[in-house]
């Protein structure tokens, strides 16, 4: 199986255990990390509608409690191919330092496929000139 399927695979699998119950839009996400593994995530939705975490940042969670920092490749699967909100996009393009390289694929509930670069999907990102290799010293075991 290629890798590509594989991403297809466990970001459907990820979307199969998503919670929401408020909206019923399942949302599924695979995110290939820079290791070689993948992180999946599903979303997390709260009567507190505001707390609802989307899929995607929680396989970043995924990837950054495993201890990878760097993302490859992105399969989001929804009923209608819907692509990453805004706040996704900025926290993909956190563990990228190359958005023109990294894929991100949307695939609807008939496996359609939309791809885009994710500088496209979020051109001129946020950057701050205290990047992600110019951490405070206070962080612990880092
Ligand atoms: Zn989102």
């Amino acid at each position: 199986m290629s890798s590509f399927n594989k991403l297809v695979e466990a970001a459907q699998a990820a979307q199969s255990r998503a919670y929401a119950p408020y909206s019923h839009y399942l949302v599924g996400a695979a995110i290939l990390g820079a290791d070689g593994q993948i992180y999946t995530g599903c979303n997390v939705e709260n009567v507190s509608y505001g707390l609802t975490v989307c899929a995607e940042r929680v396989a970043i969670g995924q990837m950054v409690t495993a201890g990878c920092r760097a993302i490859k490749e992105v399969v989001v699967v929804t009923r209608d191919g819907g692509t990453p909100c805004g706040m996704c996009r900025q926290t993909l393009a956190e563990f990228t330092s190359m958005p023109e390289q990294v894929v991100v694929t949307c695939l609807n509930a008939e496996g359609e496929a939309k791809r885009w670069p994710l500088s496209a999907l979020l051109p001129e990102a946020f950057r701050s000139e205290v990047g992600p290799n110019l951490r405070p010293t206070n962080i612990p075991n880092d």
